[in-house]
């Protein structure tokens, strides 16, 4: 199942693209807000799984929203690939990887306009996304994925001045501008993968491939991560995690390398769709 947020309304996505309001096919049963229906992630499963859809309806991609507009929580784990912690200039962390938040101000859909911000150094960083679907706390990695809503593409976007000036690091500042977490372009639920824990994932700045990596790589897997986050922090529904970015960073090439006015940066994942996200000074 894809569920989509067209224009702040909650839609299921038929395999044709279209896209069904879920409010009004379900008689009210389910609110248009997006955000809500993962309260009842069970029940809407259940209802969407058996529903006679009526046609669906067309929609421009400029239209998304995120699946996920506001969560109470975002976790975001830091150098969790082995070669992108190397380019980084970090050691491969032992037990938890750095932990931050993007704060929710910064969430959007998957086609956007970002402004630089003016004296930084913004970085390009494609993530497995993953949405919580039901609470969690000191989940056991076997129940991990019974607990994940979906999987969607999501940018860490990361202004990297900010991020690395000061006595410690301001990871969760430098990647809060508006516009910095875009996601989308629609969740997919886990079942709709051949193996939801090795997906193929990238980016590209200008049509000039710049990262590529496999989610198989993940030094702690989806699952992993959420027996150990949930083991200090309650996952609750709608909650989301980006889960770490592969090699290939602006950061980490020789000369360096960040986004310029004018850029366009595409990012994708197996199985799931695309972001577009163009860049204005
Ligand atoms: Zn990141």
């Amino acid at each position: 199942m894809r569920i989509a947020n067209v224009s702040g309304r909650l839609a299921l996505l038929r395999a044709d693209g279209t896209a069904v309001d879920v409010e009004r096919a379900s008689g009210g049963l389910f609110g248009a807000d997006p955000q809500v229906v993962y309260e009842r992630w069970e029940e809407f499963r259940a209802w969407a799984a058996g529903a006679e859809l009526p046609e669906g309806e067309p929609f421009a991609a400029e239209a998304l929203g995120s699946p996920v507009p506001a969560p109470r929580q975002v976790l975001a784990v830091g150098l969790n690939y082995r070669a992108h912690a190397a380019e980084s200039g970090f050691a491969v962390p032992e037990g938890l990887p750095p932990v931050f938040t993007k704060f929710v101000t910064a969430i959007t859909g998957p086609v956007t306009e970002v402004t630089l911000p003016e004296g930084g150094n913004t970085d390009w960083e494609v993530e497995l996304v993953a949405v919580i679907g039901t609470r969690g706390h000191r989940v056991a990695e076997a129940d991990a994925w019974s607990h994940v809503a979906g999987l969607a593409v999501g940018q860490d976007l990361s202004e990297r001045v900010a991020q690395l000036a000061g006595p410690a690091p301001q990871f969760s500042l430098g990647k809060s501008h508006p516009g910095f977490a875009p996601i989308g372009p629609w969740l997919v639920t886990p079942d709709e993968f051949d193996n939801p824990d090795d997906l193929e994932l990238g980016c590209s700045v200008n049509g000039e491939e710049v990262q590529k990596g496999r989610t198989g790589d993940l030094i702690l897997s989806l699952p992993v991560l959420i027996a150990r986050l949930s083991a200090v922090v309650p996952l609750l529904p709608g909650d989301v995690i980006f889960t770490g970015t592969p090699a290939g960073v602006g950061l980490g090439r020789t000369p360096q390398r960040f986004l310029a006015p004018g850029d366009e940066l595409v990012s994708h994942i197996e199985g799931i769709g695309e972001l577009r996200q163009t860049f204005t000074a």
